[in-house]
């Protein structure tokens, strides 16, 4: 479904990030995975690497909060592999503390990640794809962007600006071609996830009407569909994948 594209994944060393860039890697799309320190990525690659020796795959540390280092990784990208097709804002990190606890750094801290950082690589991608002719931005969401979450403010108050920027940037970079689109997964089975013990799952699995929580491969087939063909008149969705847990 991807064969010739290139694409980009930021947080692309595990969870869902790392079951995208297998998903596309097996599509045949060339993969640029970006993490934050270089023996994640290193173990990253080599795993990828273990599993198919012909996997076209790269990897980068760049702060993506910083418009500079994020633009010598496209170069870095567009040198090596030739073009940007589809690029994944995938890196994302989240706080649980409730709003007496909650510091202002903290607030700030997960906003450029999950925010600023959207924004800068989005505006790196949108202009290289612009003299390509096109291209493809997917966004991570979360289901915590539609109906809130009851504690760590700052968390769902990134997500909801992460559809902010997908339902306007889709506006702002249709007339270029570019479709820009986000996944919104509900809870899926990452090594976080997976190391909660049973009497914290088990309520949550209870409030998800398909009854278990999903797969980060069921995650990464949404981001599939998006960066493909299969869904070129499709822009500005924020794609919920959740089992139907949205409230
Ligand atoms: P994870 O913690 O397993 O992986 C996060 C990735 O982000 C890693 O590759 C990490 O290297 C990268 N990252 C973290 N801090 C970074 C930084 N400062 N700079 C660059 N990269 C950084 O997380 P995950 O559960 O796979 O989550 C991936 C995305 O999915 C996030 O945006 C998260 O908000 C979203 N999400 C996850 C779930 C879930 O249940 N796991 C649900 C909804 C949304």
């Amino acid at each position: 479904m991807l064969k010739g594209k290139v694409a980009i994944v930021t947080g692309g060393t595990r969870g869902i990030g790392y079951a995208i860039v297998k998903k596309y890697l097996e599509n045949g799309a060339k993969v640029a995975l970006c993490g934050t320190r270089e023996e994640t990525v290193n173990n990253a690659l080599n795993s990828l690497k273990e599993e198919n020796p012909s996997y076209e795959v790269s990897g980068f540390c760049p702060d993506i909060t910083k418009p500079e280092e994020v633009s010598k990784m496209f170069e870095k990208v567009i040198e090596k592999y030739g073009k940007v097709d589809i690029l994944v804002n995938n890196a994302g990190i989240s706080q649980r503390e409730d709003i007496y606890s909650y510091n202002v750094s903290d607030f700030e801290w997960i906003m450029d990640l999950n925010v600023n950082a959207v924004f800068v690589c989005s505006q790196a991608a949108a202009k290289v794809m612009k003299k390509q002719g096109g291209g493809v931005i997917i966004n991570t969401s979360s289901m915590v962007s539609i109906y809130g979450q009851p504690s760590g403010v700052g968390y769902p108050a990134s997500k909801f600006a992460v559809n902010g920027l997908t339902k306007s940037l889709a506006r702002e970079l249709a007339k270029d071609n570019i479709r820009v689109n986000a996944v919104a997964p509900g809870v899926t089975r990452t090594d976080m996830v997976a190391e909660l013990p049973a009497e914290v799952i088990k309520p949550v699995i209870a409030t998800i009407p398909l009854g278990r929580v999903g797969e980060p491969e069921e995650v990464a087939d949404a981001f599939l569909f998006l960066g493909s063909e299969m869904s070129s008149y499709i822009t500005g969705v924020i794609l919920s994948v959740d089992g139907a847990a949205r409230s």
